[in-house]
C-alpha cells in the first residue's frame, strides 16, 4: 500500500494549514517555500466564531492564546496629529488576535513532525500525467506527486505554472502596503495609533513585546507602478513616499533601513474562473486574495480544512473533491473581495475632503449603534464558512 502524496507550495498560513488537514486525512505532505526560512512579520490577524472552532479543532488554541496581542484602543490621528476618533478594543481584533508571523510559526510547529518542509526552493514546472504530476524545482531534483496545492500567495508560482501569467488574474486596488517591526519610541502599551495624510498613512501597534511596535504603511499609487522591487528598492520607495510627512513619521521611518522583517506589496485581488486544473488546485491568496479586511487569513485556514475534508469525503477522487471545495468557498471568497475592495477608502483616503468624510463616518461607526453593526458585519464574514468535521477514512491509501 502507498500513501498518496501532496506537494504544497507556500509555508505561511494556507500552506501549513493544508499540511495539517491533509495529514489528518491520511496524505503524505511536502511543503516547499521560496524563502530560506519561515517568514516573520505582518500585521495582526483575528479569529471569530467559526474560525475559533476551527483553531480549536486543530489544537491551536492554547498556543494562539499564549501569543494573543491583547490590543486595546486604537486612536486615529488627523493630519495635525490630533485624535479624530477611537477604534475601541475588540472593534477590529475579534475574539482572538495574533500577529501573522506568530500564526505562521505556530502552524509550522504543529505540523513539522509529520511534514517534509523544504525551504529556499520553488516549483519551476508542472506536467500532469495519467496518475500524477511531475514537478521540477529550481534547486531540488524532479519529483512526482499525486496532487499539487498552490498556497503560495498573491504572486503564486504554482498558479503561473498551471494557469498562466499573474497579469490575467490580478487587479491592483490602487495602493501599496508595507509592514515592519520598529522600536517602541512612542511608549505604546497594548494600544495603537493610526495616522493619515491624503494619499498616505500608517498604523502602529504595541503587542506583546513592550520594546517594539508593528508598523503598517499604506500609500496610493499606480497599482503596477513598482513591479516586484528588491529589498533595497523597497526601502528607497518607502523613504521617498513618506518624505516630508508630519507627526512622528520621520522618526518611525528611520527604522525602515534596519527592519528585520520588511514586507512590501501592491494591494491586489486575485480572480479566476476555476481554482483547479486537473491535479493542481489553488488555496488562500493564490486563489482568491481579497486585500485588507477580506478575511484572508481565516478563509485560507478554513479553505484548507474544506479542501482536505472534501478529498476524504470523495474517497480521494480529486475531480469531485475540487469541485465541491470550490462550491463551498466561492461565495465567502466573493464576500471577502467585496469587503476588501473598499479598503483603500478606509486605510488611505486620497484627498483632504475624503479623509474628513472617512473620519466623520468612523466617528458614527464607533458609537454604540455603529459598533453593533460593525461587529455584526465582521462576524458574518468570519462565519461565512461553517466549520464541519469530515469523516476520516483510509481512502487516501493507494492499493
Ligand atoms: C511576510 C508576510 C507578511 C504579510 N503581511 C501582511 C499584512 O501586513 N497585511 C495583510 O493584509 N496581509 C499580509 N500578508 C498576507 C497574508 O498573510 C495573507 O493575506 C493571508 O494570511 C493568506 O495567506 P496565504 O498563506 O494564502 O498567503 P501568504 O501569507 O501570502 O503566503 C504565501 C507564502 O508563499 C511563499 N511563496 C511565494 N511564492 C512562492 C513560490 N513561487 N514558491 C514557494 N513559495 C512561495 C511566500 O514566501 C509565503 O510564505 C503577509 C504575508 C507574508 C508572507
Amino acid at each position: 500500500m502507498t500513501t498518496k502524496t501532496v506537494l504544497v507550495s507556500g509555508a505561511s498560513v494556507a500552506g501549513p494549514s493544508a499540511a495539517y488537514w491533509l495529514h489528518h486525512y491520511g496524505y503524505s505532505v511536502t511543503v516547499v517555500e521560496a524563502a530560506p526560512a519561515l517568514r516573520p512579520g505582518g500585521q495582526a490577524v483575528d479569529f471569530r466564531g467559526e474560525q475559533v472552532k476551527l483553531a480549536a479543532a486543530m489544537g491551536l488554541l492554547d498556543d494562539l492564546r499564549a501569543h494573543e496581542t491583547a490590543l486595546g484602543d486604537q486612536v486615529q490621528l488627523d493630519p495635525a496629529g490630533q485624535p479624530a476618533f477611537t477604534l475601541p478594543s475588540g472593534f477590529t481584533n475579534g475574539e482572538l488576535e495574533v500577529l501573522r508571523g506568530d500564526l505562521a510559526r505556530i502552524l509550522y510547529d504543529h505540523t513539522k513532525d509529520y511534514t517534509e518542509y523544504v525551504f529556499g526552493d520553488r516549483v519551476t514546472s508542472l506536467t500532469e500525467t495519467a496518475d500524477g504530476v511531475d514537478v521540477t524545482f529550481r534547486h531540488g531534483a524532479p519529483r512526482r506527486f499525486d496532487l499539487v496545492v498552490g498556497a503560495d500567495g498573491v504572486h503564486s508560482g504554482v498558479r503561473t505554472a498551471a494557469f498562466g501569467p499573474e497579469s490575467r488574474f490580478r487587479t491592483g486596488l490602487g495602493f501599496h502596503v508595507a509592514g515592519f517591526t520598529a522600536p517602541n519610541h512612542l511608549g505604546l502599551d497594548h494600544s495603537g495609533l493610526l495616522y493619515n495624510e491624503p494619499g498616505r498613512g500608517l498604523m502602529i501597534a504595541s503587542h506583546r513585546d513592550p520594546a517594539t511596535v508593528t508598523v503598517g504603511l499604506f500609500f496610493r499609487g499606480d497599482p503596477d507602478g513598482y513591479g516586484r522591487p528588491d529589498l533595497d528598492r523597497q526601502k528607497d520607495i518607502l523613504t521617498d513616499v513618506f518624505a516630508g510627512a508630519g507627526w512622528a513619521v520621520p522618526r518611525l521611518m528611520t527604522a525602515v533601513a534596519d527592519a528585520p522583517d520588511l514586507y512590501f506589496d501592491t494591494v491586489s485581488q486575485i480572480k479566476l474562473d476555476s481554482w483547479s486544473r486537473g491535479r493542481v488546485v489553488l488555496l488562500g491568496d493564490a486563489a482568491w486574495c481579497a486585500g485588507p479586511g477580506g478575511s484572508g487569513t481565516g478563509l485560507a485556514m478554513m479553505g484548507a480544512q474544506v479542501l482536505a475534508g472534501e478529498l476524504a469525503a470523495a474517497g480521494g477522487d480529486h475531480v469531485t473533491a475540487f469541485a465541491r471545495y470550490e462550491q463551498r468557498l466561492r461565495k465567502p471568497a466573493r464576500v471577502g473581495q467585496r469587503n476588501g475592495a473598499g479598503s483603500a477608502d478606509f486605510l488611505v483616503p486620497a484627498t483632504a475632503e475624503t479623509l474628513r468624510k472617512r473620519n466623520r463616518m468612523y466617528r458614527r461607526l464607533t458609537g454604540p449603534i455603529g459598533r453593533r453593526v460593525w461587529q455584526y458585519l465582521g462576524n458574518r464574514a468570519a462565519n461565512s464558512v461553517k466549520f464541519r468535521e469530515y469523516p476520516r477514512s483510509r481512502v487516501n491509501v493507494l492499493p
